[in-house]
C-alpha cells in the first residue's frame, strides 16, 4: 500500500521516527485490532488507537451508556447517554480519524460468539470488567494464536500484561498466574466499588502502547510479566510470570491435547 498525501500529514510525527517510519504506519493501516468493551480501559485505548492510524479496529459491547460511565469513560459524552456504547464510540472515533474502518459488535462476547470473532482480527485488546470474559479470551486467544494484550482495575490501582502463551517456554498465560476465576461475589466491579476516573485512563492508554508495539514488533514486551501500577503510592512495579507446566490453557498436556 501507498500512504496519501493526507495520510503523509496526518501521521508526519510517527513517519520521523526511526523506530516507526513509513513502513511501520503501514502496518498500522493494515492491522486490525479488537477491544473488548468500551469502558473506563476500551476509552482511551480506542481513542489512541484511532488516532495512530490501526486500520481495523472492532469493538465488541452490549451496554448502553449510562451517565454514571461519563466520570471514566471518556469515549462517550453526554450527549449520548443511552445509545449503544459501540455506537457512541465509533462517533467518537470517526470525528478523531476518518481514514480507518470501525467495526461494531453489540453483544456480549461469550462461548458460542467469541471465537468466530476473535478470529477475524490479529491481536485482542481486553478492556472488560468481568472474569468470565477475561478467562474465556485467555483460553481462546492462546487456542487461536492471538496475542492478548489484558488489563484490570481496581479504584487506585491498575495491572496490565501482554500474553503469547503460543510461543512455548517462558511465555505465560493468565491461567498460569490466576489459574481459576474468584468466586462471583469475590470482586466488585467498577460499578460497586468505585474507581478514580484518571486511573482507567493511565492503564487504557499504557494498553494503546503495548498493542502498538505489538502490532509494531517495537521495543520490549510485557508477555512474561504483569505490570502492576499503584496510583496512591505513585509507584510502578513490574513481577515475572512463571509458565505453569500443568496450566490447563498452556501447560505442556493443554498443548498436546490440541495438537
Ligand atoms: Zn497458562
Amino acid at each position: 500500500m501507498e500512504l496519501s498525501e493526507e495520510q503523509f500529514r496526518r501521521y508526519a510525527r510517527h513517519l520521523i521516527l526511526d523506530e516507526v517510519g513509513e513502513e511501520g504506519q503501514e502496518k498500522l493501516l493494515q492491522s486490525r485490532v479488537l477491544v473488548v468493551g468500551a469502558g473506563g480501559l476500551g476509552s482511551p485505548m480506542l481513542m489512541y488507537l484511532a488516532a495512530a492510524g490501526v486500520g481495523t479496529i472492532g469493538i465488541v459491547d452490549n451496554d448502553r451508556v449510562d451517565i454514571t460511565n461519563l466520570q471514566r469513560q471518556i469515549v462517550h459524552a453526554t450527549g449520548s447517554v443511552g445509545h449503544l456504547k459501540v455506537e457512541s464510540a465509533e462517533e467518537t472515533l470517526a470525528r478523531i480519524n476518518d481514514g480507518i474502518k470501525i467495526e461494531t459488535h453489540p453483544f456480549r462476547l461469550d462461548a458460542d460468539n467469541a471465537a468466530g470473532l476473535i478470529g477475524r482480527y490479529d491481536l485482542v485488546a481486553d478492556g472488560s470488567d468481568n472474569f468470565a470474559t477475561r478467562y474465556l479470551l485467555t483460553d481462546l486467544c492462546a487456542r487461536l494464536r492471538k496475542p492478548l494484550v489484558a488489563a484490570a482495575l481496581s479504584p487506585f490501582e491498575g495491572q496490565l500484561s501482554t500474553f503469547r502463551p503460543y510461543l512455548g517456554d517462558g511465555h505465560p498465560c493468565y491461567r498460569c498466574l490466576f489459574r481459576e476465576p474468584p468466586p462471583p461475589d469475590m470482586v466488585p466491579r467498577c460499578e460497586e466499588a468505585g474507581i478514580l476516573g484518571a486511573v482507567a485512563g493511565v492503564l487504557g492508554t499504557l494498553q494503546a502502547v503495548e498493542v502498538l508495539k505489538e502490532l509494531l514488533g517495537l521495543g520490549e514486551s510485557l508477555d512474561g510479566t504483569l505490570l502492576i501500577y499503584d496510583a496512591l503510592r505513585v509507584r510502578f512495579h513490574r513481577i515475572r510470570i512463571a509458565k505453569d507446566p500443568d496450566c490447563p490453557t498452556c501447560g505442556v498436556k493443554a498443548l498436546a491435547n490440541q495438537s
